[in-house]
């Protein structure tokens, strides 16, 4: 596997001004260092994108999305490469490595062909109204360590295909397959349009106030979110916050006990739960409770928990020792109240494993209902009516998304309706497409990321209203 890896600044590929180790979670082992940037190579990597920009952006949008095609294409054919490097930094199971490497390049193509025209808003005798968008300078993507490479694309193909530059920030557990990225698209793209720089937590707050970055594309959670913010504030920059969620599945009482169960197992467990839009609470009525149970224990037990480079294995370790110790105290936490149908008993290091837990009997307040577990650990939870389910449902300080299962369909989009959440799926789960956008609402985030109305928060809109004079 690949050893040696650099930062991307203004086209070049340099060694950081220092290093530091990054750990495969599955064996504790240090996978390679990866370059850290200080504060000057900062400065470079902004100083480069600000240069790249006036004439990528003069170039159109049909130059640039074939440019973006051809990143994609680059991804396509280093795909076992990419995917490899994703195991071993993230830990997730090979084949869904390898989807989520396909799938960064599915979105860098839905955005390659997207644009963003320019609009009549009225026309009458003698008024014209017209809303035409440009781009907005030099955008800083900084991103978490569940999804490296598949919400840098989110970020990078609305930033490029508009005519922005970028200065990218992976979270520094899982930096290197964005600069493998980087590397593999190098001679694709405009020198400084596109720039990766690495760190230990402390570039973010720099790049966020930055006063020669127009907009901050945020994934993560929703302290930090917070605090990036802030420090855009200061130069009333664009912001998109994509934060932390508390997703509820609600299970209807016609809904099929076995088949709910293995839905919703799926939406809990993939990614050992690290997914911003993972089941995290499951409601399920009382009339099915106990079946539902009963197989989503048998589920859970039946997984196989182990290195994502091995054959068979369907839940890799959580991705660092900080998560791991916070899902930790969480199952602890649940040992007071709840009652343990599966999983609960953490194995004997090395590694950060943590096999599916599913826990019933919690009340709402529980740290484990309340709070975002970010892991392999379900608390599953009662209900007789569907007004109850619905308030405890939304008594959350997040709304990311959330799924209502239920044969009658109808119904089940009436409760959907009423779920206080960016996305609502219904008899699904994880339906994210890049041509529809995905918002959090409350406080699981600000913007929207993806689709047009994503596309549209990489540019400025400009209102240009004309009359015609007559004296003329
Ligand atoms: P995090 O907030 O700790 O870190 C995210 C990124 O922010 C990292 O790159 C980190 O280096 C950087 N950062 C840290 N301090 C900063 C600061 N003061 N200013 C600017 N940047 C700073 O999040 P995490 O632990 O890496 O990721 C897990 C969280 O991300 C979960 O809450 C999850 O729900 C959320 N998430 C949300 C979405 C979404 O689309 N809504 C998707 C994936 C993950």
């Amino acid at each position: 596997m690949k050893a040696d890896f650099k930062l991307l600044i203004g086209g070049v590929l340099v060694e950081g001004a220092s290093t530091f180790d990054v750990i495969n979670p599955a064996t504790e082992q240090v996978v390679a260092k990866c370059p850290k940037a200080d504060p000057a190579q900062l400065e470079d990597a902004i100083g480069a994108a600000k240069a790249a920009f006036p004439s990528w952006s003069a170039l159109g949008y049909d130059a640039r999305g074939a440019l973006i095609e051809k990143m994609a294409d680059a991804i396509v054919a280093n795909k076992d490469e990419l995917a490899r490097l994703l195991t071993a930094e993230q830990g997730k199971p090979l084949d869904q490595a390898a989807y989520e490497v396909m799938g960064a390049s599915f979105v860098l193509r839905a955005f390659a062909g997207m644009r963003a025209p320019e609009k009549v808003v009225r026309e009458d005798a003698g008024n014209r109204v017209i809303e035409h968008r440009t781009p907005l300078g030099v955008v800083a993507s900084i991103t978490p360590w569940n999804f490296p490479l598949i919400l840098l694309a989110n970020k990078l193909g609305p930033c490029l295909v508009s005519g922005n530059c970028m200065v990218a920030k992976p979270a520094p557990t899982t930096p290197l397959t964005t600069l493998l990225l980087a590397e593999l698209t190098r001679e694709i793209l405009p020198a400084g349009v596109f720039n990766v720089v690495c760190d230990e937590n402390e570039l973010g707050p720099l790049l966020s106030a930055h006063p020669d970055v127009a907009k901050v594309a945020f994934t993560g959670s929703t302290a930090t979110g917070k605090k990036v913010m802030a420090s855009a504030a200061t130069g009333v920059k664009r912001v998109t916050l994509e934060l932390g969620g508390n997703d509820a599945a609600i299970v209807l009482d016609d809904m099929v006990p076995a088949v709910a169960a293995q839905k919703v197992y799926q939406g809990a467990m993939t990614n050992a739960g690290q997914i911003c839009v993972a089941i995290k609470r499951a409601y399920v009525h009382e009339s099915i409770y106990d079946e539902f149970c009963e197989e989503i224990a048998r589920l859970a037990e039946a997984a196989v928990v182990d290195d994502g480079t091995k054959q068979g294995t369907t839940i890799g370790p959580v991705q660092n020792r900080m998560q791991y110790d916070k899902v930790k105290s969480l199952i602890e936490s649940a040992r007071d109240g709840g009652t343990f149908l599966a999983g609960g008993e953490l194995p004997d290091g090395p590694g950060f494993f943590i096999p599916p837990t599913i826990v019933a009997g919690l009340d709402d307040d529980a740290p484990l209902v309340r709070e975002e577990q970010f892991g392999p650990v379900l608390p599953v939870l009662k209900f007789s009516e569907v007004d109850d389910v619905v308030r405890r449902a939304n008594a959350s300080e997040y709304g990311l998304a959330g799924t209502v299962w239920g044969r009658d369909l109808e119904r089940a989009m009436d409760v959907a309706r009423r779920i206080d959440s960016g996305t609502v799926w219904v008899n699904q789960h994880l339906a994210i497409d890049p041509t529809l956008p995905f918002r959090g609402s409350k406080q699981s985030g600000l913007g929207a990321e993806l689709g047009q109305a994503g596309l549209h928060e990489y540019t400025q809109a400009h209102i240009i209203n004309a009359v015609e004079l007559e004296e003329l």
